[in-house]
């Protein structure tokens, strides 16, 4: 049998009906890691045996006919900046390298109580900034389709561990498309949910008015599925929406075509210099849509131009606060040979960052500096209210917007690592 093949929701099918056990399955992915991972690099660590412990817990549950769960016996890899108790959580920087989870992620609770088996965490760009995983302390991921190319970023451990068929499915995190561009890089399917849906409790921050968790899969079903395990209010994060959670999968299936839905699709995101092919492809899309009976229009996000240096000066801000907690003192490394508590921070610092989390914190702490905050945070914060009412206007008109994902597919590796501009422009 190939399951590495196979949906989330055929496994966990297979699994219900006893056709094959929770064991076998994980056993068969772990081999599958084994295979591909000297080849890929996507995983940080695999955790062999708690995968196989939790494999026959639900194996069990199984046998005695109790419900398993959503996900009963799927195995799932999750990126390295969400924390599971006693489990390394290193954000793929020398920072966090030695540093263990002291209580777990809400959505690593949930996962489990869906029966999921966790069985590894997934390589990323430091600290989620990046668009390649290049950034990464520890190693490069690659593209399964071609490893000369990056499988865009920062989920890309995510993304290849499911592109790869290394996991039916795994989760990742998006601030300013870390799902979705990975996702389309690796050719598998990415879901940024809307932010409040799923808990960010657990979850490292970078720029927390945009960090959101959110899947890999192999198609849209597998998405609902674990869209569902993992949503839902959780008083633990104030920005947790306290709204239920639709049953996904249900009304996916309730659908057999798109007639009523009518999609927009914005000008400003199909313009000349675009990839052919990435154009085509899209088009082509469009219209399969059509044909299920989807209408198109035109629509208009008149401040489109300006959302790559809104979002280079906010989520800079943002993350320049968040990363200000490693001080060394109370968590990640220490150097040790230091004469005060200033050189302390200095030294421990300067050594376990990598240039790209230093770049963001140098552009976040000098826009948010008085004198400069007026002109940059503030008038970003007042840009970012325009380009959201662009979408509140457009969603008047339309039930959906369809686009590409990136102006163009997976860059080679290397290639845009001597410019951090360009690689910031490839996120428009
Ligand atoms: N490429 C974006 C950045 O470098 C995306 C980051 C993200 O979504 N985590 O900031």
């Amino acid at each position: 049998m190939e399951l590495h093949k196979e949906s989330a929701f055929k496994i966990r099918d297979q699994i219900a009906k006893k056709e094959i056990s929770a064991r076998e399955t994980v056993s068969y992915f772990l081999e599958r890691i084994r295979k591909c991972e000297p080849k890929l690099s996507a995983f940080m660590s695999v955790y062999e045996e708690s995968a196989l412990a939790q494999a026959d817990n639900i194996d069990k549950k199984i046998k005695s006919g109790e419900n398993a769960g959503l996900l009963a016996g799927v195995p799932v890899a999750v990126k390295d900046n969400m924390c599971i108790k006693g489990e390394k959580t290193t954000c793929s920087s020398k920072i966090l390298e030695n540093y263990t989870g002291v209580y777990n992620a809400t959505v690593v609770d949930k996962l489990r109580e869906a029966g999921a088996v966790i069985i590894g965490k997934t390589n990323m760009d430091e600290f989620a900034m990046g668009s390649s995983t290049e950034n990464s302390a520890f190693k490069i991921t690659r593209n399964p389709w071609n490893t000369q190319h990056i499988p865009g970023g920062s989920s890309g451990g995510s993304a290849v561990s499911v592109s790869a068929g290394m996991v039916p499915v795994s989760l990742g995190s998006d601030t300013g498309g870390s799902i979705r561009q990975p996702a389309s890089c690796c050719s598998v399917v990415g879901l940024k949910p809307t932010y409040g849906r799923v808990s960010r409790y657990g979850l490292v921050a970078f720029a927390s008015s945009l960090d959101q968790i959110g899947t890999f899969s192999k198609d849209a079903r597998d998405s609902a599925l674990l869209l569902q395990a993992i949503s839902g209010y959780d008083r633990k994060d104030s920005t947790s929406v306290d709204k239920p959670v639709t049953d996904y999968s249900a009304a996916l299936e309730s659908k057999k075509d798109l007639k009523g839905l009518k999609i927009g699709l914005p000008k400003e995101y199909f313009i000349p210099g675009m990839d052919q092919d990435v154009e085509n492809s899209v088009r082509e899309a469009i219209k399969s849509l059509e044909k299920l009976g989807a209408t198109t229009v035109e629509i208009s996000l008149p401040h489109t131009q300006y959302a790559v240096a809104v979002y280079y000066i906010i989520a800079p801000s943002e993350a320049s606060a968040n990363l200000a907690r490693y001080d060394s003192v109370k968590y990640g490394y220490r150097e040790q040979n230091t004469s005060d508590l200033l050189d302390t921070y200095r030294k421990s610092r300067g050594k376990a960052f990598g240039p790209e989390v230093k770049r963001r914190i140098m552009l976040g702490t000098y826009a948010l500096s008085s004198g400069y905050y007026d002109a940059y945070y503030l008038k970003a914060q007042k840009v970012r209210t325009l380009i959201k009412n662009d979408f509140d206007e457009a969603f008047k008109q339309v039930d959906a917007i369809a686009s590409p994902t990136v102006p163009a597919p997976a860059f080679k590796i290397g290639e845009k690592t001597g410019d951090p501009l360009q690689m910031y422009l490839s996120d428009v």
